[in-house]
């Protein structure tokens, strides 16, 4: 299951910048192509956290839409599927913003802590 290596990762992030504090939230940026699924990553995320200082934290996840600037013509658009044409003009060559990232953005430990 790719939830569960993303949510593994996530939580060693987690416990190492929480050092070993309560942690209560976790924030997490999900691009809109990154394929998972929220629920999923809550529900491995937590039994990755289990029996460590971040076992109960809310994990608060943040989609993010994926957009595109064509090479072309200029136009910017929001990005639905990885292989979504130019809407305005049909071209392919794009630069793409965001989308299949996934970043943990914030910790909380009693203290809001920033990461981004
Ligand atoms: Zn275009």
């Amino acid at each position: 299951m790719h939830e569960l290596g993303i949510a593994r990762s996530i939580a060693a992030i987690v416990l190492d910048r929480a050092e070993g504090r309560p942690v209560t939230r976790v924030g997490l940026e999900v691009g809109s192509l990154a394929a998972v699924v929220p629920e999923s990553i809550q529900f491995c995320f937590e039994v990755c956290v289990r029996g460590t200082p971040a076992e109960g934290a809310a994990l608060v996840v943040t989609e993010v839409q994926a957009s595109a600037v064509c090479r072309d013509c200029s136009h910017r658009f929001d990005v639905g599927q990885w292989l979504d044409p130019c809407p305005r003009c049909g071209s392919l060559v794009l630069d793409r913003q965001g989308g299949d990232e996934i970043a943990v953005i914030e910790i909380e430990t009693g203290a809001i802590e920033e990461v981004a």
